[in-house]
């Protein structure tokens, strides 16, 4: 008995050092690993022919590190290519908006798809552009924006409300929650705001969904999983919710988000216009590119966007150019005018339900009316623009980086 014993702890001794000289072992070899990667890069970077024969060896001797830091090299400068934003040139431009105006023409059920590149013109950063939301994000740096309901409808707005109006734009899905379409007069049938609208709030205890459209940013106060916003709905004294779908979400409502509109339209769509989307997000709703059909028999693509997007191999046509510049460029090869945004015609001011006495000061948000003009880019000139914190600008990001600031205070 006392035999045995002795001999477990002795192997529990020896399995205990082995265990520690086997790691100990693992992590020279890594180190050594990196020591090597570390001199096959330097010597990589030198032109060939000023490596000494010392040089030369070594590069000899590691091929396969050598393989393998040429091949991250080629990946490094894909994603980097990836991210750049490229513009054709005028001649060119206008070649491919000819092009695309004749599609848009011909085709018998136009549906368009829009991303936050259309919304730039507004002084709403995009995500991914290299000035974008995410973008910045990534590299740890605070993101800041001037009020976002100070924002009006771009041209690229105003011309798909046109478009829509005469018959040649079916539907509009959107990813943008800064609610644009909507004030750009585009009928609300004619929408799917697929992540939700940051001027509607909504009582789900209501049956149907009780809707309450407000001049002001109702996401103050929510954020990823925390939707209410602290308002009550005047008929059964239910919390309110915002509609904003979040990354990492799965968005539910019927309205404003209409997935029902959206899956219909790209069903019947035989040509899809995608403005100013990185598609990144927008390629994983499978619905929306009725990939179950044969090449052949999927609608036609048309995209326009600066940056590289997952669909540009599948694309009939690529643009490279801003949106507002292709839009007013097809609508001039459309024999169109261009339509301005009035404020007195902006659809929200007729939809909203005002905030009761007891409700005025449930926000702290800009509220939109029809006489305050908006001061233009007063966030890049003044610097004395609101962060934005949580809501459905900060998609989540907005909790972590507080922390973060107040860690470092
Ligand atoms: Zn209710």
């Amino acid at each position: 008995m006392n035999y045995r014993m002795a001999e477990e702890a002795d192997t529990g001794v020896s399995s205990r050092t082995e265990r520690k000289a086997l790691e100990k072992a693992k992590i020279l070899q890594r180190e050594s690993e990196r020591k090597i990667f570390r001199l096959v890069g330097r010597v990589l970077k030198k032109p060939e022919a000023e490596r000494s024969e010392e040089e030369a060896a070594v590069l000899l001797l590691h091929k396969d590190t050598v393989e393998e830091l040429s091949k991250r090299k080629v990946r490094r400068n894909v994603l980097k290519r990836k991210q750049e934003e490229v513009f054709d040139d005028a001649e060119e431009l206008r070649n491919k908006v000819r092009q695309l105006a004749v599609a848009v023409k011909q085709a018998n059920h136009l549906v368009v798809y829009t991303g936050a590149g259309i919304s730039t013109a507004a002084s709403i950063p995009d995500y991914r552009g290299p000035n974008g939301v995410w973008t910045q994000l990534q590299k740890g740096r605070a993101v800041s924006s001037s009020d976002l309901s100070k924002a009006e409808p771009t041209l690229t707005h105003m011309c798909i409300r046109m478009l829509h109006k005469e018959n040649m734009v079916k539907h509009v899905v959107s990813q943008n929650c800064d609610g644009l379409h909507l004030r750009s007069g585009l009928p609300r049938t004619a929408l799917s705001e697929l992540h939700g609208n940051m001027f509607i709030e909504v009582c789900v205890a209501c049956s149907p969904v009780r809707e309450y459209v407000r001049l002001f940013d109702v996401t103050e106060r929510t954020s990823l999983h925390r939707h209410g916003t602290g308002r009550r709905c005047s008929h059964c004294g239910s919390e309110l919710r915002d509609t904003i779908v979040h990354f990492g979400e799965r968005g539910t409502l019927e309205q404003p988000l209409n997935w029902r509109g959206a899956a219909e339209a790209a069903e019947m769509a035989d040509v899809i216009l995608c403005l100013g989307s990185s598609l990144k997000v927008l390629k994983k709703y499978n619905c929306l590119w009725c990939m179950n059909r044969p090449a052949n028999k999927r609608p036609k693509l048309y995209i326009v966007n600066l940056q590289w997007t997952p669909k540009d191999d599948l694309a009939e046509l690529k643009i490279n150019g801003k949106c507002d510049d292709v839009m007013s460029l097809l609508i001039e090869q459309l024999n169109c005018q261009v339509p301005v945004y009035d404020r007195a015609e902006d659809p929200i001011f007729s939809l909203a339900t005002p905030l009761r006495p007891e409700e005025l000061d449930s926000h702290n948000r800009e509220v939109i009316s029809t006489e305050n003009k908006p001061q233009d880019n007063s966030a890049d000139t003044t610097g004395q623009d609101t962060a934005v914190q949580g809501g459905w600008f900060g998609r989540g990001y907005g909790k972590g980086r507080k922390n973060r600031k107040k860690a470092v205070l």
